[in-house]
């Protein structure tokens, strides 16, 4: 199955409840401008590499565009869209004014030094600076990308269009950036987490715990959870898994990772199974935080954990997802479930535009005030419409996305 199939399913399934017609779904679902840019640069070795750089601008009925650049081997058209129009039901959900983007380039930055990346992301943006800006459309990290790619980005837009940090979310603290971003969307995770299980009627000291990816939002959801007395039992990355039945110190972990390039190869404080078999184990609660369709009708049986909290967008794939509504698996969508993220970005837009740097404990407050309220509504929904968390979400979004286009006029 491709990402946009995806995320139609989700979408159709929400608008079948919603008795949307077929014209506003189709005025809804295609996107509002699609960019391919070529991306020619001097690799260190003095060779020509030609690259092709996305933009997808999915919908701005509700403000400018957001969303996540995507650096890996893996990124196309196919998958830009899909993540673009995510974005859109995102921001609707979490209720901030924005519509939804996504970008990317398919490499693989462990393969490419930073100089490298750093004139990748230049030519990109000199390929599309006068179709992104604070008004217009505000990239932000995602995987592949950091906080060193997102002041390169503000840099080069500067260059063209002058002092302007709003064009750009992310960013280092010290650079403009700020403080709490990078935990954000795992914190979200977490918070997402402690209000499930207590809706849930469940004790955190009781659920243990296995994460799949230990980047930005893996870790700082493990951290979290951890911090909030779950069991966190199990984590991967790319080198394999890592398990640990009574359960894993998060805080080591994390410190391991940090000593070895982000990686946790070769860590021995734990058994090493393999992410196929951490999506399997025998755990309360499973979260996907690192790549899309890794969940589908293939290994949908097989997976254990009577709660999923999507950390990644687009984890599980619509076949898996009917499999789990049937028997009655819990699902949090990644539309509400790392919304934590652009949620922080829009806070840093907010600070960069009065020019005046909240501290952490405000972003945090902020930040579980939105969640918090995000959550409660599609709870709401979801127990009154008696659909899935994950259609309630949909719904919620898409009725503020469409209430939005009818009101801004169509003609
Ligand atoms: P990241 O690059 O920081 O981390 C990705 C992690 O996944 C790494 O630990 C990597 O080793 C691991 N990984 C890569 N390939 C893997 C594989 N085949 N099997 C197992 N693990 C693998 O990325 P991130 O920012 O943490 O993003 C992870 C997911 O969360 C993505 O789907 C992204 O779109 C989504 N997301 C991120 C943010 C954000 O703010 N960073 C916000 C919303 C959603």
């Amino acid at each position: 199955m491709r990402s946009i199939d995806s995320t139609r399913l989700y979408f159709d399934r929400a608008a079948d409840r919603m008795d949307l017609s077929e014209n506003m779904r189709r005025l809804l679902l295609v996107a509002k401008r699609e960019i391919t840019v070529q991306i020619a640069v001097e690799m260190d070795n003095g060779e020509i590499a030609t690259l092709i750089g996305y933009r997808v601008q999915h919908d701005d009925s509700r403000g400018p565009m957001k969303g996540g650049l995507r650096y890996h081997p893996e990124v196309d058209l196919d998958e830009v869209r899909s993540l673009a129009a995510l974005m859109t039901w995102k921001t609707a959900v979490v209720n901030i004014p924005y519509g939804g983007a996504k970008g990317g380039i398919a490499i693989d930055p462990a393969k490419l030094t930073n100089r490298e990346i750093e004139r990748i992301t230049r030519r990109f943006i000199d390929g599309i600076h006068d179709v992104i800006g604070p008004d217009i459309d505000i990239p932000a990290p995602d995987m592949g990308t950091n906080s060193e790619v997102m002041a390169w980005i503000m840099n080069q837009y500067q260059k063209y269009h002058g002092f302007n940090p709003a064009c750009v979310t992310g960013k280092p603290v010290e650079l403009y950036g700020a403080p709490g971003r990078e935990e954000a969307t795992g914190r979200g995770v977490g918070i997402f987490a402690v209000k499930l299980f207590s809706r849930l009627g469940r004790r955190p000291s009781d659920t243990r715990v296995a994460l799949q990816g230990f980047g930005n939002v893996g870790s700082h959801a493990a951290k979290f959870l951890a911090e909030s007395d779950f069991r966190v039992v199990a984590v991967s990355d790319v080198s394999g898994a890592y398990y640990n039945p009574k359960s894993i110190n998060v805080s080591h972990a994390l410190q391991y990772a940090r000593e070895h390039h982000f990686s946790l190869l070769g860590y021995t404080e734990a058994d090493q199974i393999t992410n196929e078999q951490l999506l399997e184990l025998d755990v309360e609660l499973l979260i996907p935080a690192a790549l899309g369709g890794v969940i589908t009708a293939e290994n949908a049986d097989r997976i254990k954990a009577p709660v999923i909290i999507e950390g990644a967008n687009n984890p599980v794939w619509p076949d898996a997802d009917h499999i789990f509504e049937q028997r009655g698996t819990v699902v949090l969508p990644d539309i509400l479930a790392n919304a934590g993220g652009v949620t922080v970005s829009y806070f840093e837009w907010v600070q960069n535009r009065q020019h005046y740097q909240w501290d952490l404990n405000r972003v945090r407050q902020e930040l579980d005030r939105v969640l918090s309220a995000s959550f409660e509504q599609v709870w709401t929904l979801h127990a009154e419409r008696k659909v899935s968390l994950r259609t309630a979400a949909y719904m919620l979004g898409i009725g503020r996305v469409g209430r939005a286009t009818i009101l801004g006029g169509i003609t």
